[in-house]
């Protein structure tokens, strides 16, 4: 039996990550953490009776304890909880399914505590990647991205050996505003932004789908996973989300990953990793396809891609100030306080800011956090 720990049990790559638990039959689910939903934890605990089980609100917490005292799960709260969960002796893996920076300080946990980690929390090596991948080669743990073009990236590089990539191709759907011109931003509500065209997935990274940030955080993300420079990936808009992403190399040759948009595939590669297994669902049909189109990313219109680049060319802790300054103006958004264009309005001003930290801790990580969280509040709220 394989052992894992999941970050975000109750969210969309947590929920799929348990699909493949209970499709497999050969995974023991260790540890599970949620923020507050414990309708679907305690659900949860009955199907995968988990050792150690953390809620993060500490009221929900009382609560789920009186629902589940007929269970033998130990129950634990807020931040210790989250590490605790992270460092659960028996499991292997931690899956890293929750949305933020909140991940920081408990994927540095497993990964000092031997873990391999699969990686779907992206913000964290945004935030923390000059941290977090020395300490993982330190420490001879595995970061295994989750996220689907990580995944493909990681699987064209498969029997590459030394050659180095010359490039590497990240594809991306456009979101559902492809197309459009800035002043057509303008008018653009939380239920127009939450459709994705090709993907289901949590609110938070549906928004940042269709303002581009989240394209931004994965070019960052995919300069600290493999070890490129910034000049080295190209996003290519490709509205089918068929190719996931792909890598060429010296002499030329581009090797891409392609399937049907479905998540659990790289779920199941990273948990499973180097193994293939079967998957249940719909196989990728060409014919029915017909063909595959590409084109370059509207910068201008979509500045959250634009800004990405210019926080990795800061380098420092400005990832963090563009980082942290999203996910604030998002749930602002969501709460339907500010406008669609204020995201990046927001997220400028708070580039703009920050002051410069070339090697950022993990508390100046967390104070240019709270920095930015003070700005807006000033300013925007
Ligand atoms: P989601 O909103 O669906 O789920 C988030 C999970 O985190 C939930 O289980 C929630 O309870 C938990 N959570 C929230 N606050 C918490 C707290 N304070 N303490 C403990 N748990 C807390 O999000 P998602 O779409 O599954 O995304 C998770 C991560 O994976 C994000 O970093 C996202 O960018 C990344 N990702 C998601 C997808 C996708 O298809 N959903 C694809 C690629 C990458
Ligand atoms: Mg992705």
């Amino acid at each position: 039996m394989k052992k894992i720990a999941i970050l975000g049990s109750t969210g969309s790559i947590g929920t799929q990550t348990l699909d493949i638990v209970r499709e497999q039959g050969d995974i023991e689910v260790t540890a599970i953490a949620a923020g507050s939903n414990i309708k679907l934890l305690e659900a949860q605990m009955r199907e995968f009776k988990p050792a150690l089980v953390c809620v993060y609100d500490e009221s929900a917490a009382g609560q789920l304890k009186i629902n589940t005292a007929d269970l033998d799960s130990r129950i634990v709260t807020g931040m210790d909880g989250l590490l605790e969960v992270a460092v659960q002796p028996e499991s292997e893996i931690l899956v890293t399914a929750i949305v933020g920076m909140l991940g920081i300080r408990p994927t540095i946990a497993a990964i000092k505590a031997g873990k391999k980690i699969a990686l779907a929390n992206k913000e964290t090596l945004v935030t923390a990647g000059h941290i977090i991948m020395p300490l993982a080669k330190e420490c001879g743990v595995p970061i295994l991205p989750v996220d689907s073009e990580h995944s493909a990236i990681f699987q064209s590089l498969q029997g590459a050996g030394e050659n180095r990539i010359e490039k590497i191709l990240l594809t991306a759907s456009g979101g559902p505003f492809r197309g459009r011109r800035a002043e057509e931003l303008k008018e653009i509500q939380v239920e127009d932004a939450l459709k994705h065209p090709n993907w289901s997935m949590g609110r938070k990274i549906t928004i940042d789908s269709s303002t581009l940030v989240n394209k931004g955080l994965e070019v960052m993300e995919a300069k600290w996973l493999f070890g490129v420079e910034l000049s080295q990936i190209q996003v290519v808009v490709h509205p089918q989300s068929v190719i996931h992403s792909a890598v060429e190399y010296e002499d030329g040759a581009v090797i891409a990953q392609l399937g049907t948009p479905d998540m659990r595939l790289p779920i199941q590669y990273a948990l499973y990793y180097p193994e293939r297994r079967p998957l249940s669902g719909d196989k990728l049909d060409l014919f029915a396809l017909g063909r595959l189109t590409f084109e370059k990313p509207d910068m201008e219109t979509f500045r959250g891609l634009s800004l990405a680049y210019e926080a990795m060319r800061r380098g420092g802790n400005i990832p963090t100030a563009f980082n942290a300054a999203n996910e604030r103006a998002v749930a602002l958004f969501l709460e339907r306080r500010i406008s669609y264009p204020a995201i990046t309005e927001i997220i400028e001003a708070c580039m703009g800011e920050a002051t410069f930290v070339a090697e950022p801790t993990v508390d100046e990580i967390l104070e240019t956090e709270a920095l930015a969280y003070e700005h807006i509040r000033k300013v925007f709220e």
